[in-house]
């Protein structure tokens, strides 16, 4: 069996799933310490270090003989829950397609970038550093890739998240928002005294969804869409006969790459103050929960233009160059100035309950990063 599929099934197999999305969830411990192994077996440095208590992240090091410029690849080891799945942590090969929790997001691309540095280790490395590095976190709130940063740096990275072979240059980013609206509690018969904060909330809602269609009318992004916002969350009463005195609606709104938080805090702001100037009993307030920035690095920039030849030389094919819609952690390394792209394996069933990644393509990513290491460092 090809080294790479061999790596990628032990990960597979070990229940790595993130214990903030589900409570008392493994976690990343187990996977970590598969991760250091095989990384030592291929003789490269390597350090643990706890990005969160119980949960490391993984570096492997490998220096070429002579100093050359440096090259990281990374990629997440937590995953996603498994309700629903029948045996996530079994990996069954089939029809060229290996299934099981994780398989495409994203232990294929973990695999991919391990065995790359296999390959560069055992051809003999001539010049410059080959950073790999598996973070934990990413499908909560990147952990792992924000402790990564504060003590590593390379002059590129690629992020091998499941891109079906694709190079991506940019992709979105989000913002959590809770909006609460004030009511005053009352008993139900005494309409006179009561003060609905759920009805109020409705008109917050059409206001949401008007936004929301005014975002998605726009002129989308070249590489990845529109922006746009959904409710995700919703709160409120205490019992059936009283006037409920609060509603709170927590919402996503997923940012195109350079849009500011101001922005998106402003257009909820904007709403609450309208529906306040129209009814002075409206009473309503927002705050920014959390975000992460949309990314985007210029096509022409040398970074994908070299991997782009690298994928050309190792597998035959001229890859694609576009966006992705969901969040990475390529945004965190560029916001330390590391110059990042998305490259990995194809597949389908990411976060549901069938989910695999096409075998043949974790070799080929392998063997494209494998030619952009000697091609870049
Ligand atoms: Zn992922």
């Amino acid at each position: 069996m090809d080294p790479a599929i061999q790596l990628l099934r032990d990960l597979v197999a070990i229940d790595s799933v993130n214990p903030l999305l589900v409570p008392g969830a493994a976690g990343e411990a187990a996977v970590a310490a598969a991760v250091s192994d095989a990384m030592r077996r291929i003789g490269m440095d390597v350090e643990l270090e706890e990005a969160a208590p119980g949960r490391p992240n993984v570096v492997g090091v490998l220096e070429g003989r002579a100093a050359g410029r440096s090259l990281m690849f990374c990629g997440h080891t937590d995953t996603v829950g498994v309700e629903g799945m029948t045996a996530p942590f079994d990996p069954v090969q089939r029809d060229g397609r290996l299934y099981g929790r994780g398989a495409q997001d994203m232990k294929g691309g973990v695999a991919a970038m391990i065995d790359a540095a296999r390959i560069i280790a055992d051809a003999g490395f001539a010049r410059g550093r080959l950073v790999i590095a598996a973070v934990i976190d990413e499908e909560y709130a990147s952990a792992g890739a924000d402790a990564l940063v504060t003590r590593w740096r390379a002059d590129a990275a690629v992020v091998t998240e499941p891109t079906d072979l694709a190079i991506a240059v940019a992709h979105k980013g989000f913002a959590w928002i809770e909006v609460e609206t004030h009511g005053r509690a009352a008993h139900g018969s005494r309409p006179a005294e009561g003060r609905d904060a759920i009805v109020r909330m409705g008109r917050v809602l059409l206001a949401l969804e008007e936004l929301d269609r005014a975002l998605q009318r726009r002129s989308p992004h070249a590489l990845v869409g529109t922006a746009s916002l959904h409710a995700s969350l919703i709160d409120g009463g205490r019992e059936l006969s009283s006037y409920p005195d609060r509603c709170t609606l927590k919402l996503e709104r997923r940012t195109l790459p350079g849009e500011r938080d101001a922005v998106v805090t402003g257009e909820v702001e904007g709403i609450l103050a309208r529906l306040g100037a129209a009814d002075r009993e409206f009473e309503g307030t927002s705050r920014l929960l959390f975000a992460r920035p949309g990314y985007e690095l210029d096509a022409t920039h040398e970074l994908p233009v070299a991997l782009t030849a690298a994928a050309t030389r190792a597998i035959g094919r001229d890859p694609h160059v576009g966006g992705m819609t969901f969040w990475t952690d390529a945004a965190v390394l560029a916001g330390v100035g590391i110059p990042s792209v998305l490259f990995g394996p194809g597949g389908a069933g990411l976060h549901s309950t069938e989910e695999y990644v096409i075998v043949e393509d974790v070799c080929r990513c392998r063997d494209a990063l494998a030619e952009l290491a000697r091609a870049w460092c």
